[in-house]
């Protein structure tokens, strides 16, 4: 049955995306994690930071109260917070998060929910944590390095090599939505910059590409996004079939010529574009193996496994790495 030996341990995880916020006690022993008593709420970022951290603090503190209340055994030790924006190298703060709310950049998150809850918190990116979650108990369980790449509302990313985040100098690696690509020349990007394949291969990116405008334009109809594209390709709309393709192929592509730079041997592919259909999934591995090294063309590129809850695995994992491991 596995590491049947190792000592469960507990730790307190925060998920906060940009439209829900999930806490949970993520239970972690040798037969995998259990997520407990989940809170989820709306994250209601049109309100500014300050609201938003006290609705992270009262998740938190109403995830662990209801865990302490029911099931115990477990004692927490931790706590891991996987936010959107971009934590700072010591996952202290939000280094970058202005264009997201008001108020986010320079948020003490890590301080002021070990405040809250009196355990002690580390801040990562959402797509880090998807990343460590995967590689630990998802799609790369098992395998020695992955490559985790999350077409969603941006396009975020994450490294994990030898079973360990890659988090960077800056606490910023694996931004790949922030490559320059030949896919994304003219197109402004949601960093501000022209260019990079974030601004045509997100949920945001494939609307502007179908509406031929990008995203910084006024004539840019945030209505007409990724899931909105979909379904007009499901329903045969010719348009809508070729823009899934060339924002599959792009960011394909771009996978593929990271994958070249860091040689993972699986990579994850989360994220709501994800469910574009097949004309955009096919696009995604001919774009991958257009731009891979030979020896990498067969790198399988799988589906994430965990579903909602592998920002809170990953947070957990990231959290009970630093402040309570070893046993
Ligand atoms: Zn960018």
């Amino acid at each position: 049955m596995g590491q049947v030996n190792v000592r469960p341990q507990a730790a307190l995880a925060l998920d906060v995306g940009g439209t829900k916020l999930a806490a949970a006690v993520v239970v972690v022993g040798g037969d995998g994690p259990q997520v407990r008593c989940r809170v989820q709420v709306p994250t209601e970022t049109d309100r500014g930071a300050a609201h938003v951290m006290e609705r992270m603090e009262r998740a938190a503190a109403r995830a662990l109260a209801d865990y302490r209340a029911t099931e115990s055994a477990v004692p927490v030790e931790a706590c891991g917070a996987s936010a959107l924006g971009c934590p700072d190298a010591a996952g202290e703060r939000v280094a970058f998060g202005a264009n997201l709310m008001e108020g986010w950049t320079g948020m003490p998150v890590a301080a002021r929910l070990s405040h809250a809850v009196g355990v002690p918190c580390v801040l990562l990116g959402d797509v880090q944590a998807h990343a460590l979650g995967e590689a630990r108990w998802g799609a790369a369980a098992g395998a020695p390095s992955c490559l985790c790449v999350a077409p969603g509302t941006g396009l975020g990313g994450g490294l994990v090599i030898d079973g360990r985040l890659v988090r960077g100098a800056h606490g910023l690696a694996g931004h790949l939505g922030h490559m320059q690509s030949v896919h994304a020349q003219g197109m402004r990007c949601s960093c501000g910059t022209l260019g990079h394949i974030e601004a045509v291969t997100s949920g945001v990116g494939i609307g502007a590409l179908y509406q031929g405008v990008d995203v910084a334009s006024a004539d840019f109809d945030p209505a007409i996004d990724g899931a909105w594209v979909a379904r007009r390709a499901a329903r045969g709309d010719a348009r809508a079939r070729a823009v899934l393709a060339r924002s599959g192929f792009a960011l394909g592509s771009e996978i593929g010529s990271w994958a070249n730079l860091v040689d993972p041997a699986v990579i994850v592919i989360g994220g709501s574009v994800r469910k574009a259909g097949a004309v955009w999934r096919e696009a995604l591995e001919r774009g991958f193996r257009s731009q891979a090294l030979e020896p990498l063309r067969d790198v399988p590129l799988v589906d994430a496994a965990l579903g909602d809850d592998a920002a809170l695995v990953g947070a957990a994992e990231y959290a009970l790495d630093r402040f309570a491991r070893p046993a």
